[in-house]
């Protein structure tokens, strides 16, 4: 369980679209990498008036002239370090071809990997044959007993299933938990809902699943697509909605193995954990409880026929892109092209890279880390964390509508934050990996199974905190409630997010905002609910608690308005723990940043005779890392299930809760983003 800036892997690619550029740079203290002072403005759009749409102010001109690659569902300041990011990893691949990895090692089993992804001739010569032995074990399903055996077996569908996570009782262990799944599309939503655009993805995914099997030389694709939908359809009945699963105290519910048992009285549930590897059952996790009872029921309720269609169709759906160019190119069409409005494949390399990324993301993050991530970056990052850390400490001490119990245990929690900058302590072994540089399909099933028994190995012993889940490469950052851990990957770690020689009302605007909004999860709907050690216990006085529900209702409701389409609106609950993260952590990095300046005035800093004051230039920071531009349908994909609010209501969503944005851009009455006083939202 982990937050994140944001929804992870969907940093695609286009190279070098919007790199960053060394300027000129004459005023500027220190070189910075975007723009004269660490903000692009020529990207700005002046004529806008700032307090009446920040973000078009900020990007104007980039929103008004940027075009979307072809490839791109969305893109963005992400985006774009997303890019280097990725042709930086490919250039270590490259670099595999002059100097080949030692056998055995793990970089060596990445390079064949990739290799075996490479390789377009040997996947059309293979065709469906890789399916072929999970085909065969689906097709030889009779029984309750054998559905169950497959469905609990790694690699294929099932609408409930088992992981393993630290316990939300006792996060010092690990837990056995049980979650809802086996949809494909991506969300209930997108089989019950009842909008134009939801009506015509169900269309377009009859044919997908069709065109599935008539690939797969089904003998009537049609009717075993409407099965498969008629499957799925009552999947989704029992699936939660994205903001349910957000209600900690609702969504989260430990338990031992007996209790899990009646949620799954249709199951031998000890049968079905041996079927998947796993010892005896102790401690248990219920995330969505009654979804697990649902999705179980319908062992009973759907008939083996309809499961093997099922299981059929995901077996060559999920791995589509692993096998030949038409389930690659059916896949496209579907799930990148309609339900997100791509028009042009990504070209295989960058695939590819994200490929390792996902299956054997350490063992490139570690030779990425040494070549790309400078010492003194990490020095200062881990000094900018500690700003903000007093930030936040100094705030928890003032804030009037928190009593004294709950404020120790909030300055607790703080004081033990744990913060992890740039690469983990220690690297991942893939050695029991199996790695065949002609068998793509076999590889990604190999990294699943390599993955599942490195966690079940881990069920017993203490919680590995030095774990981490994501790679050195990846731009992004998270907070973990159950370790009470932030993390910043040294993807993430450049500009225009950080850079050691920027403006460093720029650095706060931006890098600063974001440790910010990471720390700020721990103080957030779901955060509030962990304690200091990451233990889910209500550490909170029901009258503070009340103020601090009624705060956030305030902001659900604002967000609640902003409507990017006439029929669909941001979701407040949805998003509430994110948008939380971004308020506080802007509040928290203005106040660091106004520590840092110990009482001095920051330079002003003109640029083409117009002057920027240090607290413009933060604001302009924090809009400038949200640049970015959504095809519609992604858009909507991700209104639907997406926790953070789109990229301009990061910045426009946030902005008139805070009062020295006011100040800074002389924001009045009569402007169109302005709050009074009394409406503006201030938690943490
Ligand atoms: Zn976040």
């Amino acid at each position: 369980m982990r937050m994140t800036l944001l929804l992870a892997a969907s940093a695609a690619a286009l190279l070098a679209a919007c790199s960053p550029t060394k300027p000129a740079a004459v005023e500027t203290p220190k070189a910075a990498a975007i723009g004269a002072f660490g903000v692009d403005l020529t990207n700005a759009d002046t004529a806008v008036k700032p307090g009446d749409d920040f973000f078009k102010y900020a990007n104007g001109k980039w929103l008004a002239t940027f075009q979307m690659p072809a490839d791109k569902a969305r893109y963005g300041s992400f985006d774009a370090l997303g890019d280097k990011s990725e042709a930086d990893v490919k250039s270590i691949i490259d670099g595999f071809a002059t100097t080949a990895p030692a056998a055995g090692t793990n970089v060596a089993k990445a390079a064949d990997f990739y290799a075996s992804w490479m390789d377009e001739a040997a996947l059309e010569t293979r065709g469906i044959e890789p399916l072929k032995p999970y085909l065969d074990t689906i097709n030889a399903i009779n029984t309750k007993a054998d559905l169950l055996k497959v469905v609990a077996t790694v690699g294929y569908a099932s609408p409930f299933g088992l992981g393993i996570e630290a316990d939300t009782a006792d996060p010092t262990r690990y837990a056995v938990w049980g979650a809802q799944g086996g949809l494909g599309m991506p969300d209930r939503e997108y089989y019950l809902g009842k909008t134009e655009s939801q009506v015509k993805y169900r269309a377009a995914y009859k044919a997908y699943v069709t065109k599935i099997f008539e690939l797969l030389g089904d003998p009537a694709p049609a009717a075993s697509a409407d099965t498969v939908i008629k499957f799925e359809t009552e999947v989704a009945k029992g699936h939660w909605k994205q903001e349910e699963l957000r209600v900690t105290d609702k969504a989260f519910k430990a338990m031992d193995a007996a209790g899990f048992k009646k949620l799954v009285p249709n199951i031998d549930l000890d049968k079905f954990a041996t079927d998947a590897g796993l010892p005896a059952l102790a401690n248990m996790v219920a995330y969505g409880d009654t979804s697990i009872t649902a999705g179980a029921k319908l062992v009973d309720s759907q008939s083996i026929a309809a499961w093997k269609k099922y299981l059929t169709f995901h077996i060559a759906s999920d791995n589509a892109t692993f096998l030949t160019k038409a389930f690659d190119d059916a896949s496209f069409e579907f799930f990148n092209k309609t339900l997100s409005g791509v028009s042009a494949k990504r070209d295989r390399w960058k695939r590819g890279v994200q490929l390792l990324d996902g299956n054997i993301g350490e063992a490139l993050g570690e030779a990425y880390a040494a070549k790309f991530f400078p010492p003194e970056n990490k020095a200062k990052m881990e000094a900018l964390v500690g700003n903000l850390h007093t930030a936040l400490e100094s705030r928890i001490k003032g804030l009037t509508w928190m009593d004294e119990p709950t404020r120790a245990e909030a300055l607790k929690k703080l004081a033990n934050f744990e913060v992890r900058v740039g690469y983990p302590n220690k690297w991942r072994d893939y050695s029991a990996m199996q790695v065949d540089k002609a068998k793509l399909f076999e590889n990604v099933m190999a990294a699943r199974t390599f993955e599942w028994k490195r966690q079940v190995a881990q069920l017993g012993g203490p919680v590995d905190r030095e774990e981490w889940d994501m790679n050195a490469q990846t731009v992004n950052a998270s907070y973990n409630p159950l370790m009470n851990q932030i993390t910043f990957p040294a993807g993430i770690l450049q500009p225009p997010f950080f850079d050691v020689n920027a403006d460093p009302a720029v650095n706060y605007g931006a890098i600063g905002a974001v440790i910010g909004h990471e720390i700020g999860h721990g103080f957030d709907d779901q955060g509030s609910a962990f304690d200091d050690k990451g233990v889910q216990r209500d550490w909170w006085t029901a009258e503070t608690k009340a103020k601090f529900v009624a705060a956030a209702d305030v902001l659900n409701k604002q967000y609640d308005s902003y409507c990017p389409f006439p029929d669909q609106c941001i979701i407040g609950k949805l998003t509430t723990g994110e948008n939380i993260g971004d308020l506080g952590g802007v509040i928290m990095a203005y106040t660091a940043y106004q520590e840092s300046l110990g009482g001095k005035e920051a330079p002003v800093i003109t640029v083409d005779g117009v002057d920027y004051t240090g607290d413009q230039r933060f604001f302009l920071s924090w809009a400038q890392v949200w640049r970015a531009m959504a095809r519609e349908d992604r858009a909507r994909q991700l209104l639907t299930l997406d926790p953070h609010s789109p990229p301009e209501y990061r910045v426009n969503g946030v902005m008139p809760n805070v009062d020295a944005w006011y100040d800074a851009f002389g924001v009045k009455e009569g402007d169109k983003m302005y709050l009074p006083p009394e409406k503006r939202v201030r938690i943490w």
